[in-house]
């Protein structure tokens, strides 16, 4: 007998399908390729904020909507967009039904309505997942599928769908060194996107894919990328990804992420390359410093520049973990000179222009107005910080790609489609693997938590309904 359903990855996008499919009545296997009791995904490693582009989740539908179209400038589709807005209420519900455990407060003071998945995350330097909200969640959701009659198969990697007749029935999956064809209704890709893929990041993001780090677990390769492709859905919308500014340590020094990173200063300093200009608007946030650092011609070439002042206050600016002191408490090294030209020397960076940069920033604050720089300089919560005082600093930085955006494109009920448009029966795609959402010139980031959710729910419902 054909399961009802299999979802290709363990994560919460693939979870949530199952759990709500088989309390429906539908026979679910969930196929994670890892052998781990609790396998590193980034559902796992999540820090467990639910929003929708940066509001809260509860907040009412029609302004989630708009927050979704409005972040994503134009690149969302419409329906997919509805869907988010109109389901993220229920969802944070039913998940509550089902068990999660969220904190009604938001992490962020300024973005009421967010869900917290409890316990939350302690907040320090390095990953620290353990017995936090996203693992909590998952093994919760495992036990609701078991006790609904399903499972989980761990050390199952799927390699390729199975086609008939331009419909999926199946999946060709390896285990212990063996492949086998399991046979199902409906075959949901969940497998996290592609940020632990190099080729995948050189075709769709940077050239210098070795010189950005997959700020994920090890699984997010893109295989149902590839699969859905090779069985004929469409796919798109790649080029922006979701990820932080990070100390260039990060790349090899695993304290320094998730935590501590550089967002919340980055936006208030300036972000420099190696000829001591300015390159990104800082004032656009995090996602866009981190998209715009991974497409310099070396990834691993920009530094932020502020002063005596603004690290001192650091503390005050980052909604997370604070960098003064877990950045250099935890080896990421901060470069001090009593000049802007020593600090030029000491970076590699031509003194004239880092001097001219500085000078214009600070021109720029004390006359309110940036319109005369070359490259944008815009304002979110806070105003940038004049770079006054010695010592100067300057930290060397990286991009960590937390999320990948684009990926297999869906109908409102995350089934994937064809090259006509048309849904390609059997086969959904859900979570971080989907497009349709984000992207566009300020690399508008929808949420992955509410991704996986929402679009779990709504894949789940529709297969327990249409097997
Ligand atoms: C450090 C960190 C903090 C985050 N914080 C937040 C936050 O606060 N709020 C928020 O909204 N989002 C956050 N996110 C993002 C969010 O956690 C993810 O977007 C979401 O959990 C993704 O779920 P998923 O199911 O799509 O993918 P994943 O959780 O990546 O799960 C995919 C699973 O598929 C498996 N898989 C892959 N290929 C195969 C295959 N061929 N066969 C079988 N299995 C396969 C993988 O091993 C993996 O276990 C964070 C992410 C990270 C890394």
């Amino acid at each position: 007998m054909p399961f009802d359903v299999i979802t290709i990855g363990g994560g919460f996008s693939g979870l949530v399908t199952a759990c709500r499919a088989s309390e429906l009545g539908a026979t679910a296997l969930v196929l994670e390729q890892s052998e781990d009791d609790r396998y590193p995904c980034s559902s796992r490693f999540t820090t467990g904020v639910v929003n929708v582009m940066g509001i809260g989740v509860m907040s009412p539908r029609e302004d989630l909507y708009a927050a979704i179209m409005q972040g994503s400038a134009g690149m969302a589709d419409p329906a997919i967009a509805r869907v988010i807005a109109w389901n993220g209420q229920r969802t944070i519900e039913w998940l509550s039904v089902q068990g999660a455990r969220f904190i009604n407060r938001a992490l962020q003071k300024d973005q009421p309505g967010q869900r917290v998945l409890a316990p939350p995350r302690r907040l320090q330097a390095g990953l620290d997942w353990e017995g936090r909200g996203g693992d909590v969640l998952m093994r919760r959701l495992e036990e609701l599928i078991v006790a609904r009659g399903g499972e989980v198969r761990r050390g199952a990697k799927a390699v390729e769908l199975v086609m008939d007749k331009g419909a999926c029935v199946g999946v060709e999956v390896t285990r212990k060194g063996e492949t086998q064809r399991i046979d199902a209704k409906a075959v949901v890709v969940a497998d996290g996107g592609f940020a632990a893929n190099r080729e995948m990041i050189a075709k769709y993001i940077t050239p210098r894919a070795d010189r950005v780090f997959a700020r994920v677990g090890p699984g997010a390769k893109g295989d149902g990328i590839r699969m859905a492709e090779a069985a004929g859905a469409r796919v798109g919308g790649f080029g922006e990804f979701y990820g932080y500014v990070h100390h260039r340590s990060a790349m090899t020094n695993p304290r320094q992420w998730p935590y501590p990173h550089l967002d919340a200063i980055a936006e208030l300093s300036v972000l420099v390359g190696p000829d001591g200009l300015r390159f990104t608007d800082e004032g656009l946030g995090g996602v866009c410093m981190a998209n715009a650092i991974a497409r310099l011609p070396d990834p691993l070439s920009a530094f932020l520049i502020m002063d005596a002042e603004a690290w001192a206050n650091e503390p005050k600016y980052s909604q997370t973990v604070a960098c003064n002191p877990a950045m250099t408490a935890n080896g990421g090294d901060l470069i001090s000179a009593p000049t802007v030209d020593a600090l030029a020397t000491a970076i590699g960076a031509p003194a004239p222009a880092l001097a001219e940069t500085i000078v214009r920033h600070n021109a720029g604050i004390a006359r309110g107005d940036f319109s005369g720089l070359k490259v944008a300089r815009t304002q979110r919560k806070h105003p940038p910080l004049p770079i006054l005082k010695a010592p100067f600093y300057a930290v060397p930085l990286s991009a960590g790609i937390t999320g990948t955006m684009g990926g297999v494109i869906i109908t409102p009920n995350a089934q994937a489609t064809d090259a006509s448009g048309a849904p390609i029966k059997g086969l959904y795609a859900v979570g971080t693997t989907v497009a349709g959402l984000e992207g566009g010139p300020r690399a508008g980031y929808v949420g992955g938590l509410s991704k996986s959710f929402i679009l779990g729910l709504v894949a789940g419902e529709h297969i327990a309904a249409n097997r």
